[in-house]
């Protein structure tokens, strides 16, 4: 099947997640996809496929025809709840012109606000109407991935076991939750859900939230003195105590403290932080920090703060930094068909993050799709099949390095 019309066939199927809903999967449409490409694999000759209907994973082994160390790739099912992603109908412009494309009478993509445009003069650029997202992220990934099963199935090319996982709710932070690892059977997988074609991405932020709950004591405002702690004001102390390093004043490497909500009476205020880095020490130092600032105030205002800091993810390049090879491949992959590398560094968090954690390293690839989670989301069909035939490299790299590169992570 061409490239075009595989993804076309994904978009078309509405799988948003609802990060409001009780169930796993968060919704049911996602299913719809699922079940189309467990029969999809199998049309295309791989006939090892698992399917959890009831936590909606798909896995599948292309068993291997050389000895090679096994490899992994991974997309996810649904789309962002950010945008709307019912009744997707794209636009496709071929030859693209470097010009504005309006997509209905009201929306304009436009060069001035996304000049990345300008990099795909000339080709076959696919976008919404503007009235949805297109669902690039990640049925971009999902096309790259059975373009590439569908090479292996239909050349004799040397490969290893290739692992494949199609996964729900990854938008809403859910997508390794019920990930069945023992389906999974490698120590090195890609997750195919990043950007421009040729960017890899192996780190990520640690990430911490701090739960503040302070217990203030009310009393008549015209006999307060002495005897009201107005846990509001005591709430305001606490903030100011906190560096002036907020997401909306750091980028890079920089991380940042957040307050992302605060709530409360005199009586009672409950406030919570984001605490993330890229640096493990410097993780740890922001932790501290805030503890010390409470374990100050509690002195000074009789231990009526309480905090509870829990770890969420991690950085993966802690993992990934021993066993370099997986990002060396991909790099010298994405070069061997004539694309430039980039390694970016994820401001998040990412799947790939919890798996490294759970002995599967996984780093991230471009797909090649832009402005993800927006009406204004764009690919172009030559990025897609480059993408593709990066993963063909990688899988024919690690058949070359047949038994040579041992796995370290398990
Ligand atoms: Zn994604």
């Amino acid at each position: 099947m061409n490239t075009l019309e595989r993804f076309l066939n994904y978009v078309k199927i509405s799988t948003t997640s609802n990060s409001n809903s009780q169930t796993a999967p968060s919704t049911s449409c996602q299913k719809v996809l699922a079940k189309y490409l467990v029969n999809e694999l199998k049309s295309i000759g791989v006939n090892d496929v698992f399917y959890d209907n009831e936590h909606c994973y798909v896995y599948a082994l292309l068993k291997a025809n050389v000895e090679a160390m096994p490899i992994g790739f991974i997309s996810h099912l649904d789309t962002s709840p950010d945008a709307l992603g019912e009744n997707i109908k794209p636009i496709i412009t071929n030859n693209y012109d470097g010009k504005d494309i309006k997509l209905n009478n009201d929306i304009t993509l436009q060069t001035k606000v996304y000049p990345d445009l300008k990099n795909h003069i000339g080709k076959t650029l696919i976008t919404s109407d503007g009235t949805t997202l297109l669902g690039a992220d990640d049925k971009a990934g999902i096309t790259e991935i059975m373009n590439m099963l569908e090479y292996f199935c239909q050349t004799n090319e040397n490969h290893g076991d290739i692992y494949v996982c199609f996964s729900p709710d990854e938008e809403i932070g859910n997508s390794v939750k019920y990930f069945d690892l023992s389906k999974f059977n490698t120590s090195y997988a890609y997750t195919v859900d990043g950007s421009f074609v040729g960017e890899i991405s192996y780190e990520n932020f640690n990430a911490a939230t701090a739960e503040i709950i302070i217990d203030g004591v009310s009393s008549h405002c015209g006999y307060a003195k002495g005897i009201m702690v107005n846990s509001l004001d005591l709430a305001h102390e606490i903030h100011s105590c906190i560096p002036n390093e907020t997401p909306s004043n750091t980028e890079g490497y920089e991380g940042f403290y957040h307050l992302e909500n605060q709530n409360g009476t005199v009586t009672k205020t409950t406030m919570s932080y984001l605490i993330r880095d890229f640096d493990k020490d410097n993780f740890e130092k922001r932790k501290n920090m805030i503890q010390e600032i409470v374990d100050r105030l509690n002195q000074k205002y009789n231990n009526c703060i309480h905090l509870k800091i829990t770890d969420s993810y991690y950085n993966m390049k802690e993992k990934i930094k021993n066993d370099m090879h997986i990002v060396e491949i991909a790099k010298n992959s994405t070069k061997n068909v004539n694309v430039e590398p980039v390694i970016t560094i994820a401001r998040g968090g990412t799947d790939g993050a919890e798996l490294s954690y759970k002995g599967i390293l996984c780093p991230n690839l471009g797909t090649g799709g832009h402005n993800f989670h927006s009406i204004y989301e764009y690919i172009a069909l030559e990025d897609m099949e480059k993408a593709s035939e990066i993963l063909i490299e990688i899988v024919k790299s690690y058949a070359k390095e047949k038994g040579k590169i041992k796995s370290k992570n398990k």
